[in-house]
């Protein structure tokens, strides 16, 4: 056993749906763009790019109930609703073939974005951590096993903010399958249980205000809702 010279912080973890034991969290990974008309509408040709990753720190995963904090330092605060996978064995340079048997389950959740701040870092060629890795920046549901789910290729993916819907999807619209998402990821990094991937959002994403409240849900995987907080 280490020993360390402050108390080691809590590991971030989810809960597991109908299961006492959680899931511990190692690192979050998240795809761009992997919808064509939400890349469309964030201005971006989807033929012509492979897939890109950024990430979000473990603790920015908290359970998606109750209330979300709005965070600081935004005036466009967007919702993006995605799958996420939950990575269940390690690898690296994984082939499509063989990547859904690293998955270890699936959940939704919501990949929030001070938007301002990514169209600013865009502009000036800044990194994006700010604007997708703030406190409380990932709201995501208890996570289901595989022999629960299946690996849902083809489910309606949505997002109602107080009632009205604002995204409507289909994963079967994803530009890159999760067994495309894994294979890429782990050309670049060593993949490894507690990895959770994003998958990215469909068309539609949009600005909360203070008060919201957000529902969102995949066909076979879950639904989940929120209420955002005040400034
Ligand atoms: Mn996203």
């Amino acid at each position: 056993m280490s020993e360390f010279v402050l108390p080691a912080p809590p590991t971030p973890s989810l809960a597991v749906a109908g299961e006492s034991a959680r899931f511990a969290i190692r690192r979050v990974f998240c795809v761009g763009r992997n919808y064509s008309e939400h890349a469309r509408e964030m201005g971006h040709d989807p033929d012509r790019e492979p897939p890109f990753f950024f990430s979000k720190p473990a603790d920015a995963v908290v359970a998606a109930q109750g209330t979300i904090a709005y965070p600081p330092l935004t005036e466009d605060l967007h919702h993006e609703v995605e799958l996420v996978v939950a990575i269940g064995k390690d690898g690296v340079d994984i082939s499509p073939e063989t990547a859904l048997e690293h998955v270890w389950g699936y959940g939704l959740g919501i990949d929030l974005t001070r938007r301002d701040i990514q169209a600013q870092a865009k502009k000036l060629g800044r990194p994006w951590d700010w604007a997708k890795g703030f406190d409380e920046s990932a709201p995501t549901t208890p996570l289901r096993r595989v022999s629960d789910t299946g690996h849902p290729a083809s489910a309606a993916i949505w997002l109602k903010v107080n009632g009205d819907t604002r995204q409507q999807g289909d994963l079967a619209d994803q530009i890159w399958s999760v067994a495309d998402v894994i294979s890429y990821a782990s050309q670049s990094v060593a993949l490894k249980a507690g990895d959770l991937i994003f998958t990215g959002t469909p068309a539609g994403v949009g600005a909360l205000q203070p008060g919201d409240v957000v529902t969102a849900g995949i066909d076979g995987v879950g639904e989940l809702s929120f209420t955002l907080g005040q400034r």
